[in-house]
């Protein structure tokens, strides 16, 4: 098939969280599996001299946002045979150090931004040369393009003898809809006409999401329980109803690992290798990661950890409720995030009265990410909601035991010894408090007492397979399903 992909945010070019990685490992297994991909995304500063290899595509564009003719360069780079990345340089708009925000706030021009990527998009979509005959967006920034490109093709600026091709747009997370004021709307120079409840008009703003939902063929989450979750007013974010009238184009596709990226066997960012044969590797890994963090170096002490953007949605508060009520108990937690400044201190405070016991790292670290799955013995993700949640799957894979709140893509992927003694690879808990995180913490040192009980959980675990390509595959059935 000739299918062309569009984010905002792509692993190895760019990345602020699971999106990038999803959508990276989806291009690359489609074109592995011998489909022609194409990938469009934003050139944000910095990656062009990363990848020297990328060159001009085409000729400069020239689109109208609002009354404003706005011009953007193509640039393509081919990683591996069959996928195209084609970045948008438009340096107004992305030669920026960050993608959405700066100091914590979103950057005012958001909306222009990315409504000019979907136009950039939705153009690429009918005018390639390889003629692609599957569109598939990710998230709010790219969810006008099917609407975008059932009005070129309206418009009949569709090149000729090409058909429209189909629509897909998956929701990684829904509650980021990409919302602006009534007065943006002007710059997508679509008709009123769609400007409805039933249309991309959220009380008043105009919804990059809902149009995403409303105007493609197929609307797909990120897991099969989130695709449930999202229609009910607990997970709706507003949207519960309208996503009810979508619901027979609504699948959940559960996201795979890239165990190119994530494998403890072939990892070169730790400090040793393992596998579920020798888990030798393991103690050395917790050593180094101790170290590392400057905690004290212990190979009994029960090491727990954490990877997270420090918002709402992670359980920030709970974790950090059930860390003060188990900080008596013997062990050691080490977190790696970024995110809200008062979370930050929160995590920063508590690292400063348990200096013996807690570490905190504040930033983005790619490598660090990587040996906190190889070194702790615990991965906790006790997130409110979680629409796939990557890290938990990677800490199967590393033998970390995740302990995580029974929501979304977390219920689908670790299985509790209360579901099956047999099959438990980690532990799950459901009700939204630190007292129900705090006692499946104790339940996890309970099972670090028993070195058969954390042998069983681990073996599970890392025999776990989340491959990409049953995740590809899927994609697949449904591309060739859609009308
Ligand atoms: P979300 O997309 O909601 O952030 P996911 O679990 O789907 O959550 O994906 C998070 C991804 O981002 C994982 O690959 C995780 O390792 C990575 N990540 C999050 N925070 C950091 C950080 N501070 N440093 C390095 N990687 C991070």
């Amino acid at each position: 098939m000739r299918i062309l992909l569009a984010s905002s945010e792509v692993h190895p070019y760019s990345k602020t969280g699971g999106l990038a990685d999803m959508v990276g490992a989806l291009g690359k297994h489609l074109a592995r599996a011998g489909h022609q991909v194409g990938l469009v995304t934003p050139l944000y500063a910095g990656i062009r001299e990363k990848f020297p290899a990328m060159a001009r595509f085409g000729n400069p564009l020239q689109l109208m946002l609002g009354h404003q003719p706005t011009t953007a360069e193509i640039w393509a780079l081919e990683p591996i045979n069959g996928l195209t990345i084609y970045f948008v340089d438009q340096p107004d708009f992305y030669q920026r150090p960050a993608l959405y925000q700066r100091d914590g706030a979103d950057f005012p021009d958001n909306a222009e931004r990315f409504i000019f990527f979907s136009k950039v998009v939705a153009h690429l979509a009918l005018t390639l040369p390889w003629n692609p005959e599957v569109v598939h967006a990710h998230d709010w920034q790219a969810g006008l393009v099917p609407l975008l490109m059932q009005e070129e093709a309206r418009l009949g600026k569709t090149g000729q003898g090409r058909v429209l091709p189909r629509t897909f747009f998956t929701i990684h997370n829904l509650a980021y809809q990409g919302l602006f004021p009534i007065s943006r709307y002007a710059l997508t120079n679509l008709s009123w006409s769609h400007f409805t409840a039933a249309g991309l008009e959220f009380y008043g703003q105009l919804s990059c999401l809902k149009a995403g939902i409303a105007y493609s063929d197929y609307v797909t989450t990120v897991s099969p329980r989130y695709s449930k979750e999202i229609t009910t007013t607990e997970y709706g974010c507003g949207l519960d109803g309208f996503l009810q009238d979508h619901q027979a184009k609504l699948v959940g596709i559960l996201n795979g690992v890239d165990y190119e990226e994530w494998n403890p066997e072939t990892d070169n960012t730790i400090q040793a290798p393992y596998s579920a044969a020798d888990l030798n590797g393991k103690a050395a890994n917790k050593a180094a990661l101790q170290e590392e963090m400057k905690l004290p170096v212990d190979a009994n002490v029960p090491l727990l950890g954490s990877i997270n953007r420090l918002v709402e949605q992670k359980g920030v508060d709970i974790q950090l409720g059930a860390l003060e009520e188990m900080l008596g108990a013997d062990l050691q937690f080490v977190l790696l995030g970024s995110g809200n400044p008062t979370f930050e201190q929160a995590y920063v405070d508590l690292a400063k009265r348990h200096p013996t016991k807690v570490a905190v790292q504040i930033g983005y670290n790619h490598g660090l990410s990587h040996r906190i799955e190889a070194g702790t013995d615990f991965f906790l993700l006790p997130s409110r909601f979680e629409p796939c949640g990557l890290n938990q799957m990677y800490s199967l894979r590393y033998g970390s035991v995740p302990i995580v709140r029974a929501t979304g893509g977390l219920d689908d992927t670790v299985i509790d010894f209360s579901e099956s003694p047999e099959s438990a690879n980690g532990i799950k808990f459901s009700e939204y408090s630190s007292t129900a995180l705090a006692r499946a913490i104790r339940k996890g040192l309970a099972i670090y007492d028993e070195p058969e009980l954390l042998e069983h959980y681990r073996m599970n675990g890392m025999a776990a397979d989340f491959s990409w390509s049953r995740t590809a595959d899927q994609y697949l059935s449904l591309y060739r399903k859609a009308p």
